[in-house]
């Protein structure tokens, strides 16, 4: 879990490459957007639970997802996603919607470090 710029495991967790660059990504809207992001991802958790029964909905990415115009567009967890699949899937740095979307983040401007 992520907060802010705290990324929490549990114990004895090992962390393997996806999850650290999916909640590196939170830590991302956090130092982005502040605090917003967190009701983001909990409407589109609760969202997702509510229609399809799961949560996992939240984090699929369909083909309309990599057509947005820009990768604000789409959901903090949906943006999560994309990003830790173009870091942990090397075939993906040559995708044309994912190589746009990642060039978003890296020219995104952060936030006062007082916020
Ligand atoms: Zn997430």
């Amino acid at each position: 879990m992520t907060l802010a710029n705290i990324v929490r495991l549990p114990p004895e967790y090992e962390l393997d490459p996806y999850t650290l660059i999916h909640e590196l990504a939170h830590v991302w809207h956090y130092q982005n957007r502040g605090t917003a992001y967190i009701s983001d991802l909990v409407w589109h958790q609760v969202s997702a639970t509510l229609t399809t029964g799961s949560r996992n909905a939240a984090y699929e990415i369909a083909p309309e997802d990599l057509a947005a115009a820009s990768l604000h567009d789409l959901p903090a967890e949906k943006q999560a996603v994309i990003i830790e699949r173009w870091f942990t899937h090397p075939n993906l740095r040559h995708h044309p919607n994912y190589s746009r979307f990642l060039a978003e983040v890296r020219v995104t401007k952060l936030l006062p470090a007082s916020i």
